[in-house]
């Protein structure tokens, strides 16, 4: 089949290789696409935010699936638009979709179908949602409802960091309520699933690391790494989150007239008590698709059109058993103001490493030169046999690369190799 894959970041390079590697796969088409996915698919110029022109493009060049990278195009209904044109798509409908943008949905949800989470309450009312903080007390977390891309979360010490957090949710218009609710203490983890409405077929963990800082320090970000899979995560937390949050979710939803097809990304807290919902995203993670998909061994695009088209069969998916860990290498300024169109040269020579792979997010080509267009650029993921000997190798393919005017985190790993360390001693690195 011919495939239509939307988006421009690194997870999009990363599905776009693997996609392009399924001998199910006769043409792929990128929308818009970058300097890297240019190598394996044909970049299109298709208004991604005009639906008729995304359709007349299906259309015309006879696609068999529309592959949604990002959040955005869900939420805009792209899904919904496709599926009423008789074209198949992978991604939830935009109603499905709430699940990432609006908590309050996904805490209903919850509710509904007894699943693990943080206690909460949510408020349309500043006044309302300071007296019960004035009962509740500290440590508390409070939420911005609607998309607010992670930073809408303030994790308060003190009552007056939980008072300044709910007036600024209803700053500039920023009025779609706030949710306080109960701090959950533990290690977080990262789990995706993909599914069809009804058969959920577990995919793999990570953990990711937002912060712009090592030590997971100064501000959010969309990811500076992750790697895969969390150690944290057991077989057996595996097992529960499946069983207790991700297949009751999928099975509320679908009673709620809700068929969620797609990939669901649930944010946990590993607590005392077992498996906990922070939150749920609807599309792969960035970064953390880079290292599921340098992990997956099975072909991913007849999952995706199953998923599409409803035909999902449970199946245990094979994963190479090394860990994958990815170094985001972002503009120097990022999260904040950065120079564009800075040069980076020596690529391919990273590329080259044994069990190195990297991905494009902001890149352009210019002749023969690649230039940084973005706050993260590019996405160097290594395999190892253990986490230390995966960071070793990606932190190597990342000096190779010839890039002043760019940056990464020099720790992504630290959880996982402290871990291990604690488990085994330390290990020599090569
Ligand atoms: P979210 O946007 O809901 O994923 O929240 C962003 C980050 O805030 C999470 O990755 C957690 O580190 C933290 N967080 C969110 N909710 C809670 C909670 N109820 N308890 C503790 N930490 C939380």
């Amino acid at each position: 089949m011919n495939v239509l894959l939307i988006g421009s970041g690194g997870r999009e390079h990363a599905l776009a290789v693997t996609i392009a590697r399924s001998p199910m796969c006769d043409t792929l088409f990128a929308a818009p696409g970058n300097a890297g996915i240019a190598d394996v698919a044909e970049c299109v110029d298709v208004n991604v935010s005009d639906h008729d022109a995304v359709i007349a493009f299906c259309r015309d060049r006879e696609i068999g699936l529309v592959v949604v990278g990002p959040e955005a195009p869900l939420v805009a209904g792209l899904v919904d638009d496709l599926d009423a044109a008789g074209i198949k798509a992978f991604g939830p409908s935009k109603e499905a979709a709430r699940l990432e943008g609006s908590k309050a949905f996904t805490k209903e949800i919850c509710d509904r179908a007894r699943i693990p989470t943080a206690r909460y309450r949510r408020y349309d009312d500043p006044s309302a949602a300071k007296l019960y903080l004035s009962v509740i007390g500290t440590p508390i977390v409070v939420k911005a409802d609607g998309l607010a891309a992670g930073k809408g979360v303030v994790v308060a010490e003190t009552s007056a960091e939980a008072v300044a957090a709910v007036d600024a949710c209803f700053e500039g218009g920023m009025a779609g309520g706030v949710v306080i609710e109960e701090c959950m203490v533990g290690e977080e983890a990262s789990f995706f699933a993909l599914t069809d409405g009804t058969t959920v077929v577990p995919l793999a963990t990570a953990q990711d690391h937002k912060r712009v800082g090592d030590g997971d320090t100064g501000p959010n970000t969309g990811g500076m790494g992750a790697y895969s899979p969390a150690p944290a995560m057991t077989p057996d937390l595996v097992a529960r989150t499946m069983r207790e949050i991700v297949e009751p979710t999928v099975k509320e939803l679908a009673k709620a007239g809700i068929t969620y097809r797609g990939v669901l990304y649930a944010g946990l807290m590993l607590t005392k008590q077992g498996p906990k919902l922070i939150e749920y995203n609807v599309r792969f993670g960035d970064p953390e698709c880079q290292v599921l998909m340098a992990r997956l061994k099975d072909d991913l695009l007849p999952l995706l059109s199953a998923c599409a088209d409803g035909t999902l069969e449970p199946t245990e998916l094979s994963w190479r058993p090394e860990t994958a860990l990815t170094v985001v290498m972002a503009s120097k300024g990022y999260p904040g103001s950065y120079e564009k169109r800075t040069e980076i040269a020596n690529v391919d020579a990273a590329a080259a490493m044994e069990d190195v792979t990297v991905t494009h997010a902001g890149t352009a080509r210019e002749g023969d030169r690649l230039l940084a267009t973005g706050g993260r650029v590019l996405n160097v993921t290594a395999l190892g046999k253990t986490v230390r000997q995966a960071q070793t190798r990606a932190y190597q393919a990342v000096d190779a690369i010839d890039w002043p005017n760019g940056f990464c985190r020099r720790d992504i790993g630290w959880q996982a190799i402290a871990r291990e360390d604690a488990e085994s001693g330390p290990e020599t690195p090569e």
